[in-house]
């Protein structure tokens, strides 16, 4: 899928070098060229790359500087990586960088990688759709300099229930368990678990309700490279699952399987 003379965008996962895909991995061992996001991408991942490999940090750069480095990459028929931390389309900031380079008549494609919430999930050995309980999962931010547009408001996605995953937010927990309840669905016994760098050797998991979630953060001196898990999820460990599956229910035929 690396191909000279092109961009191949890599989803590193959320820390754990184990966590990249074996074909993020297999580009990382044939690169040129690597940009990669280094706030939050496990610099073990570089030692992938072969030894002659020109390797950058894209955290201290702007993104005409970025871009500059991968458009020099690729005027120099170099294998280009374009490294970012979990999944790429998620808060990655890829599609300007998608965009430059049709406007440079650059070729390149995206290798997907293990989000933080799904990191978050299995260190919480947690379930996020349980039957019963939440069949939906989303997936959002509280606005900080990028805001969030008003049909996007928190309390509004608040209002819906389910199981919410919040990034970039951890800073401000305190406006987050307002907009929550605000929602008037999540009440102050809903249940809260919030994962700082999870699968990293640091990480820590804190949970409560949100009544006491923002201060258990705070003690837990989190306030960023966090991710927050909010629903009735979570309380199924304390108060069984409601609902066994339908997927694996004894008297359910489905294509694969006859009653
Ligand atoms: N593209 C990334 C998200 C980048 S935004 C992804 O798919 O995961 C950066 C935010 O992601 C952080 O502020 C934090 O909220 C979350 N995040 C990234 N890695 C994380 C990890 N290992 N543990 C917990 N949260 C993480």
């Amino acid at each position: 899928m690396l191909k000279e003379g092109e961009v191949l965008f890599v989803g590193a996962g959320p820390g754990d070098p184990e966590l990249i895909t074996v074909k993020g991995l297999k580009a990382l061992q044939q690169a040129e060229l690597v940009v990669y996001a280094g706030s939050l991408v496990n610099p073990a991942l570089l030692e992938e790359c072969p030894e002659d490999c020109e390797v950058h940090d894209s955290a201290p750069l702007n993104l005409d500087q970025v871009l500059e480095i991968l458009l020099a990459g690729c005027r120099a028929n170099k294998k280009v990586v374009r490294l970012h931390t979990g999944d790429p389309a998620l808060y990655g900031a890829i599609q300007e960088q998608m965009e430059a380079l049709d406007e440079a008549g650059i070729g390149y494609a995206v290798i997907p990688g293990v989000t933080a919430t799904f990191a978050a999930a299995a260190s919480l050995k947690q379930e996020l759709t349980l039957p019963g309980v939440s069949q939906t999962l989303c997936l959002t931010r509280l606005a900080g300099r990028t805001p969030v547009p008003e049909k996007e408001q928190l309390r509004r996605l608040a209002a819906n229930g389910g199981t919410l995953c919040l990034y970039l937010s951890v800073g401000m927990m305190d406006t987050l368990v307002d907009e929550l309840l605000a929602g008037g669905t999540f009440t102050e016994q809903t249940p809260v678990a919030v994962v700082y760098r999870a699968s990293w050797p640091d990480e820590k998991t804190v949970s409560g309700t949100l009544t006491d979630i923002a201060g258990k953060v705070a003690q837990a001196g989190i306030s960023r490279q966090a991710l927050i898990l909010v629903g009735e999820v979570l309380g199924a460990r304390q108060t069984g699952v409601p609902e066994k599956s339908k997927l694996y229910d004894p008297d359910f035929a489905h294509g694969y399987r006859k009653v």
